[in-house]
């Protein structure tokens, strides 16, 4: 079986004297490791600060308190489920907004549209690593006076108008966990040159607890342990050569698979780079003769793992059906991706033998 994701991971060798050091030491968590990581994620992600969590999930969590936005926060639908959920567990609002057929991110002339007194925050996310266009995004927010903030969980090596991926934003949030491009285990990095707000992070994540007990807010334990730590450094440093391999692979796929009647891959626009954390094609069934549901069961049957991202979208998912009333706004280009992208496997260390047979086994199917 092909699988979609796998993780490149450093090679054990190189750790394993670290990890007994900390084993040794017996300094699992708040340690020097956590803090090198975090060193090292703000410059990939050209900011002052990085705090390390436990989760993308538990940063995106604690951000939203810590920035205590209120009311509602505009969102893209076509996103993972976790995007939405740090929402409600702050009792958020979300209000989504339709995509873009191209680069499937927020589609930024339908923002403005579903600001209300009530918006606190504009919410962007950075799909498949395709960077969302944060210059504009930023532009609405300060004419609103609005927070805005990213969840780049793909985005951890991705670059915006040949500018660092924290480009025109208050903060954004990085996932480390497995299917992710850079793996510290588990994991999640909030990024921002707000000290302050870096500071009442590193709080956060201790339970709310600024060092004498008495909680300055009702924080979460997120914290990092230096064996993710550890795992992620030696991950960050692979990023570069792991962004160009996966962008040789995406460029092979999108020239054999986009001249395909019927296929559309996902733009990349505004000289940005993607970690291509996923590669994700449109499948238009009139053309090809094959829906996408077909197209997965098709090449699951010849040995290759693939993924509807993301279908069901957040507006049609059990969990928000409170929310429906409220987001009556046209989702169309959401459903639409929703019931006809299909990603296929792209890893770091995937072979051009395997990323051939892929390739292959997509264009028998379309002729069949
Ligand atoms: C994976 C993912 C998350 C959650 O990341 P965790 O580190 O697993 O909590 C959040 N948002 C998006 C868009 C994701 O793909």
């Amino acid at each position: 079986m092909i699988p979609i994701s796998k993780p490149t991971l450093p090679d054990l060798s190189d750790l394993s004297d670290k990890f007994e050091e900390i084993f040794k030491s017996g300094q699992l968590t708040n340690g020097k490791y956590v803090e090198q990581f975090e060193e090292a994620c703000a410059a990939q992600a050209g900011t002052k600060y990085a705090v390390a969590v436990s989760s993308c999930t538990s940063g995106l969590i604690l951000l939203h308190k810590t920035l205590g936005l209120d009311g509602d926060v505009i969102l893209p639908s076509f996103t993972f489920s976790a995007t939405g959920h740090s929402l409600i567990w702050n009792n958020l609002t979300p209000v989504f907004v339709d995509c873009e057929e191209d680069s499937c991110n927020i589609d930024i002339n339908r923002v403005e549209a579903m600001i209300s007194p009530k918006t606190s925050a504009i919410f962007g996310v950075d799909i498949f690593g395709n960077p969302c266009d944060r210059r504009k995004l930023k532009e609405i927010a300060n004419k609103h006076g609005l927070a805005f903030i990213i969840d780049s969980a793909h985005g951890l090596g991705s670059s915006y108008d040949k500018q660092k991926i924290s480009y025109s934003t208050d903060a954004l949030v990085f996932s480390l966990s497995p299917t992710k491009v850079v793996v510290a285990g588990e994991g999640g990095i909030v990024a921002t040159n707000d000290e302050q707000l870096a500071a009442k992070l590193k709080k956060a994540r201790n339970y709310g607890d600024p060092g004498n007990y008495n909680c300055e807010i009702a924080g979460l334990n997120a914290r990092m342990t230096e064996i993710n730590a550890v795992t992620g450094l030696a991950s960050l440093r692979m990023v570069e050569d792991n962004v160009t391999r996966r962008n040789f692979l995406a460029q092979k796929y999108i020239e054999e698979l986009s001249v395909l009647e019927g296929i559309a891959v996902q733009k990349i626009k505004n000289n940005s780079l993607s970690t291509y954390k996923d590669f994700t094609i449109v499948i238009d069934e009139d053309k090809t003769g094959i829906s996408r549901n077909a197209l997965q069961e098709s090449l699951s049957g010849m040995g290759i793992q693939t993924k509807a991202y993301f279908d069901p979208p957040l507006h049609l998912q059990d969990a928000y059906r409170d929310f429906l009333d409220m987001n009556k706004e046209n989702l169309k280009i959401t459903e639409h991706l929703s019931a006809n992208c299909l990603s296929l496997p792209i890893y770091s260390h995937m072979t051009d033998e395997d990323q051939s047979f892929v390739i292959d086994s997509v264009v028998r199917c379309l002729h069949k």
